[in-house]
């Protein structure tokens, strides 16, 4: 850093320091970013004299603002608008042209409270207060001055490459009781390229959103204003896609050696209060139910329900492992603002399983555990994955030499079956290690699905046994595991995924038929029959509209097959078949055609 003499605003007459880094690959994409925030920070102000700040951080893509903007002549906040965007990047370009410098002081903390006072910056005062040091950190460049630890970029100039994304409403400091900011989100980068790249990423993911996907296709709906956030309704569309998925879960459970149950969706609170859900859990669940003067509780989690089965009679350890199964519906109190469509709820249903072992048992069903989440994952077409092994935190239940049992057990087998992880040391939870896995999309990005978790607290809890070989009841070991994780977000993630195009075996609806005229309508019934029989998903289109409208309908509906009768097919007994993504036409016979179904279903199982 160099020391030059300033011409700050704020104190003229302290020490002034300025970064000295010349080459703009020096400083990280972070310190670019947050560079970019100041910068839009002091364009909003000139637009809008009297706006007070927030704070402005950059994030994992960017960075964004947070801004008090003054009343306007109705009383109200004024309200920044996408369309306001391009004018504030224009400004934006204007800063940048005029490359000012970021000048970086140290000053003393009455100073800073003094100036910050002068120009009636509320929030910056309350963060000011909360510094413990006699001095703070502030930057400035041209008349805009801001409270901040750094770093930044030399200057102004250096921002080049940059977009101004979204607006949205975020409380001070996140919280609902404070006055609701607005927040404008932007990205900046390095290059031309890299931002051209990100945009176009930013429009593919538009694309792909599950919540425009699943409105056009009718897969779900949440009557979010009328009847309650985060509550999802499947409509049959999305609904067969569920059971599909549930009756795969269920047989592939079955042919591993899980067996299924079912649990109550409330219980008495007492349940809860065993478990210690009540106490360490609570955030996350419904408040009390009155019954006959009993409290009951909402289940935000299937295992309690699952240790009572396991509970209802005496084990030997000739009997373990045993493996529970239920696809098991719960609810979670999530605030209403981080909700979002399917992937973040509050009822939702895990394909939830425990494992009831012999400590010596543990390396063995880990390695079973891997070995199935791979399958499944496969199934659905995700091959790339991101694994985090997390171990003793500094709290912990159990003895050390229990956790590192269980810790190498998870370790060792990872490396059997040759998955690639990272250890996330002291990061497991304090019951037992884990190992969470995320799944990489179409898009590149990575969706928490597959969790293992070794448990030594609930078996404590709810004292349950089994007897060893020499006739001592020994505490059972308890794993926790979902593969896909929710249902519903698993749901979501599949429809961004396949942009809406769901493999044959998932498509809610696999053939559409269409009679290019009334007269064909039977036979059209008559081939969608034969290939129901062979439990196909088939419709009709008999409206009467032209066929090109019907295939154009077919296509917007994303139907794999798409068969055209007429009274060729009809003489012959074949369909002309279509797919959503080629044109070309091919003849089949019924059976020829089932024949291909078969297989295609065949290699996606
Ligand atoms: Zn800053
Ligand atoms: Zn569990």
């Amino acid at each position: 850093m160099a020391e030059v003499t300033g011409s700050s605003p704020v104190a003229p007459m302290v020490k002034i320091f300025i970064l000295k880094m010349n080459d703009t690959k020096k400083y990280d994409l972070q310190t670019l970013r947050h560079s970019a925030a100041h910068i839009m920070a002091s364009a909003v102000v000139e637009l809008f004299p009297g706006t007070k700040l927030g704070i402005g951080p950059a994030i994992e893509d960017g960075f964004y603002y947070d801004f008090d903007l003054p009343k306007d002549e109705t009383g109200k906040p004024k309200k920044i608008t996408l369309e306001d965007l391009p004018k504030i990047e224009q400004k934006m370009q204007e800063i940048v042209q005029k490359n000012y410098p970021f000048i970086h002081e140290e000053i003393d903390k009455n100073k800073a409270i003094e100036f910050f006072q002068s120009r009636n910056e509320k929030y910056k005062l309350e963060l000011i207060q909360e510094i413990p040091d006699q001095k703070v950190s502030i930057y400035t460049h041209n008349n805009f001055v801001d409270l901040c630890r750094g770093p930044h970029v030399n200057s102004t100039g250096e921002v080049k490459y940059f977009k101004l994304l979204s607006v949205a409403g975020a409380y001070w400091r996140g919280c609902e009781k404070n006055p609701q900011l607005q927040r404008i989100y932007g990205t900046a980068f390095f290059t031309k390229e890299e931002l051209d790249a990100y945009l176009k990423k930013l429009e593919e993911i538009k694309k792909r959103d599950h919540r425009k996907l699943a409105a056009e296709l009718g897969l779900f709906k949440i009557y979010e204003e009328e009847f309650g956030p985060g509550l999802v309704f499947w409509l049959p569309k999305g609904a067969i896609v569920r059971k599909i998925i549930e009756d795969y879960l269920r047989n592939f459970h079955l042919k591993n050696g899980y067996q299924i149950v079912y649990t109550p969706h409330i219980a008495k609170s007492d349940l809860w209060e065993l478990s210690g859900h009540a106490k360490f859990y609570s955030e996350y669940m419904y408040p009390y139910m009155d019954v006959e003067g009993q409290k009951y509780l909402i289940k935000p989690m299937n295992c309690p329900g699952h240790v009572l089965i396991y509970k209802s009679q005496l084990w030997s350890y000739r009997d373990l492992p045993i493996r529970y199964f239920e696809l098991g519906t719960v609810y979670r109190y999530e605030r209403s603002g981080v909700l979002h469509g399917l992937m973040r709820v509050r009822g939702f249903t895990q394909d939830d399983a425990h494992i009831f072992c012999t400590p010596q048992q543990v390396e063995e069903e880990i390695l079973k555990l891997l070995d199935i989440v791979v399958k499944v994952l496969n199934k659905f077409g995700f091959k790339e994955y991101s694994i985090k092994l997390s171990t003793r935190p500094q709290k912990y239940i159990g003895d050390i030499q229990q956790w590192e049992i269980a810790e190498n057990a998870l370790k060792t087998a990872l490396e059997k079956i040759n998955l690639k992880y990272e250890i996330d040391p002291g990061e497991g939870v304090f019951y037992g290690p884990k190992i969470d896995l995320k799944i990489k999309d179409a898009l590149g990005r990575f969706w928490q699905c597959s969790t293992i978790q070794v448990d030594f607290n609930l078996p404590q809890r709810f004292d349950i046994k089994y007897r060893t070989p020499t006739g001592k009841d020994e505490y059972v070991i308890m794993l926790h595991r979902a593969l896909l994780g929710s249902l519903e977000r698993f749901f979501g993630v599949l429809i961004e995924h396949y942009c809406g195009i769901l493999p044959l075996w998932l498509a809610p609806v696999q053939v559409k038929i269409l009679p290019v005229a009334e007269k064909y309508v039977n036979y059209a019934y008559k081939v969608r029959n034969e290939l129901l029989y062979q439990n196909f998903r088939v419709e009709v289109d008999d409206s009467d509209n032209r066929l090109q409208y019907k295939i154009r309908d077919a296509i917007i509906n994303k139907i794999p097959y798409i068969a055209v009768v007429g009274e060729k097919e009809e003489k012959s007994n074949t369909i002309s078949v279509r797919t959503l993504s080629e044109q070309t036409i091919v003849v089949y016979t019924i059976e020829e055609f089932i024949k291909k179904l078969n297989l295609e279903n065949n290699i996606e199982n």
